[in-house]
């Protein structure tokens, strides 16, 4: 049986960070959703558009790697999708304490769901979309920080 995994996140806007997580993982499973989430908490900064055609642009000619969006539990878009595993980040202990809880919760809710945690590299610990933000509110230069190119409305 394939290996379905879904990779869910606000990604506003998808990094470095978030790339060096999904690269790790494209060898451990037969096909990857990179979900962004419309998060109805949270205002986001590059519109849903803007996001799917950036992430569309960084995995172009990878087949296994699809992009899609979603609102509602990512427990039942991974039934929904028929998908055992959800790939996270971990990037410091915050992330862990955050994480663990959901993943707990997301394990009661699909008991057959497993959260697969991948740490990055030390270099790619510190970025996250918070900080991407902050650079292109003021007009600093993203590209390290960012693969492909960006589109900001
Ligand atoms: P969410 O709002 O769901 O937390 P994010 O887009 O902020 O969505 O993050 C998605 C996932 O990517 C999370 O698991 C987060 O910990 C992880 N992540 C974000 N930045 C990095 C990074 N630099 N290195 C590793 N994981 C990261």
């Amino acid at each position: 049986m394939d290996r379905i995994a879904v990779f869910p996140g606000s990604f506003d806007p998808f990094t470095i960070g978030h790339k060096v997580i999904v690269d790790s993982a494209m060898g451990l499973f037969d096909k990857i959703y990179i979900a962004i989430g419309q998060n109805t908490t949270k205002n986001s900064f590059i519109s849903l558009e803007n996001k799917v055609k950036h992430i569309k642009s960084v995995f172009e000619n990878i087949p296994n790697i699809e992009i899609i969006t979603y609102d509602g539990l990512t427990a039942d878009l991974c039934k929904r999708l028929q998908a055992k595993f959800i790939i996270r980040g971990l990037r410091n202990t915050s992330d862990f304490q955050y994480e663990k809880s959901i993943a707990q919760v997301n394990k009661e809710l699909y008991p057959e769901l497993e959260t697969i945690f991948i740490v990055p590299q030390p270099q790619y610990g510190h970025i996250s979309s918070t900080i991407v933000r902050d650079l292109i509110k003021h007009k600093g230069d993203v590209s390290n920080f960012v693969p492909g190119k960006l589109i900001i409305d």
